[in-house]
């Protein structure tokens, strides 16, 4: 693992701008334009400026929420509705296994969803922690931030709350989601009673196999089979045992007007702890709005991004003139700082960035580039074109 150097990062840099969609006008603020200044020849500097616009997790362009979303912002809803009309779309459909219904459960087998949605021209907020039984968490935290002169719900009174607005009461777990759980409990521990018993003629090949040597994986793949999980499942049912994902959608919205919103909501990471919440549903983590700023949000491990208030640092980044960009690469790097003493483990970590900053400039970065024979990793973007980008990225995967 190598940090990378300044040319190669000022070359990266200059290669995101060229693919981001930037803005510069009279009217940007002082503080932004002496930092656009920094970059000459940058195409922040030149090209005009698109509003309204959004960005999000590459999952917003892939089930559709960016075209929603960005249909409501142009014909001139409120930006939150927005946002949140997009991350809808993410919540109810049960084919995204990281956020809303159909997601992946906890250690138990129950669906917990965390979101947070903030208004940047109120600058109100609202969320929810680890609520069960309602597909759209990010309207349940709206829905506080409405309704109540309180900001961040938990567990059964978040749920209670949903209720008493009316919100649907649905079991959120799939028969999906539940196949790749229990495949999960079968093979995941050596210590535990789940998998062949002693009466069991398979009872040493298990034991044998869940000690997870080279097999594991075959063996996992197997065991899918034998519960009758669907082929057409069986390899993100595997994965999922394999390498427990995270998986949230950031969303945040900016109008014509130069008003902007953001909202995250997630499953958070599957097979968690039951009571584990994570960055998303963290005001100033999982999201963070300043309408006279900009917007910063995070995907990836949660833990991580707590740390280093990952949202609010975006935005206090950009207050002080950093663009999008570099705001994104330095947070990171806050994150990278913190595996100091252990570069080794840093591999373990995924996690993204997301700023939206109120001309219109924006970026998203991640903390490793793609590894051998693998694409780089993406984000949405719909400003009239909806589409998806390449991320920048910090460090360079060096195996
Ligand atoms: N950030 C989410 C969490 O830690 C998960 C993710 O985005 O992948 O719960």
């Amino acid at each position: 693992m190598s940090r990378i150097s300044r040319r190669e990062f000022a070359k990266r840099l200059s290669a995101a701008m060229g693919s981001a969609a930037a803005f510069f006008s009279a009217d940007l603020p002082a503080w932004a334009r002496g930092r656009e200044a920094a970059f000459p020849g940058s195409p922040m500097q030149k090209n005009a400026g698109k509003r309204p616009i959004m960005i999000s997790s590459a999952n917003g362009y892939h089930f559709g929420g960016m075209r929603v979303g960005y249909e409501k912002l142009a014909a001139g809803a409120d930006t939150l509705d927005a946002a949140i009309a997009c991350v809808n779309m993410n919540e109810t459909n049960p084919d995204d296994m990281s956020v809303g219904y159909g997601g992946l459960p906890d250690e138990n087998g129950v669906v917990q969803l965390d979101s947070c949605v903030m208004h940047g021209p109120t600058m109100q907020c609202g969320a929810v922690g680890a609520i069960e039984n309602v597909k759209t968490p990010s309207l349940v935290a709206k829905a506080i931030m409405d309704n109540t002169d309180e900001i961040f719900f938990v567990g059964r009174g978040a749920t209670e709350f949903a209720k008493s607005m009316g919100f649907e009461m649905v079991d959120l777990l799939t028969d999906r989601a539940r196949r790749a759980w229990v495949l999960w409990r079968e093979t995941r521990s050596l210590y535990d009673s789940w998998g062949a018993g002693l009466d069991s003629p398979d009872y040493e090949k298990m034991q044998e196999m869940k000690k997870r040597g080279p097999d594991f994986a075959y063996f996992v793949q197997k065991k899918a089979a034998e519960l009758g999980i669907p082929e057409d499942e069986r390899e993100v049912a595997v994965n999922a045992v394999l390498h427990p994902p995270h998986g949230t959608i950031n969303c945040q919205a900016l109008n014509a007007k130069g008003e902007i919103s953001g909202v995250t909501t997630t499953s958070g990471l599957a097979w968690k702890i039951p009571g584990r919440v994570g960055d998303s549903p963290i005001i100033g983590a999982g999201n963070y709005v300043d309408g006279e700023v900009g917007a910063g949000g995070s995907t990836g491990r949660g833990e991580e991004n707590i740390r280093v208030a990952g949202g609010h640092t975006l935005v206090e980044l950009m207050r002080q003139g950093k663009t999008p960009m570099e705001a994104c690469l330095e947070t990171l790097r806050r994150v990278q700082h913190f595996f100091k003493a252990y570069p080794e483990r840093l591999k373990k970590v995924e996690i993204q960035f997301y700023a939206l900053r109120v001309d219109g400039a924006y970026a998203a970065a991640t903390l490793w580039g793609p590894r051998p024979g693998q694409k780089p990793a993406q984000f949405a973007v719909n400003d009239g074109t909806n589409r998806l980008e390449d991320m920048a990225y910090l460090l360079k995967w060096d195996g």
